[in-house]
């Protein structure tokens, strides 16, 4: 299973976080744009980051 995070490297937080399986890299694109508004406003500089998450065996 693989996410996508959208990090603000101004704030360093991670402001969202996206399943691959649900939404196509565009539409994250419009969805971060909408949700990170204030960020994308103040200047900060925001980044979309693959992350494989490694299931742990049972
Ligand atoms: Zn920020």
């Amino acid at each position: 299973m693989s996410f996508k995070e959208i990090f603000c490297q101004d704030c360093k937080i991670i402001l969202a976080r996206y399943n691959d399986d649900y939404f196509s890299e565009a539409s994250i694109n419009e969805l971060s744009k909408l949700h990170n508004y204030y960020h994308i406003k103040e200047g900060h500089s925001i980044i979309l980051r693959k992350k494989d998450l490694v299931q742990s065996p049972l």
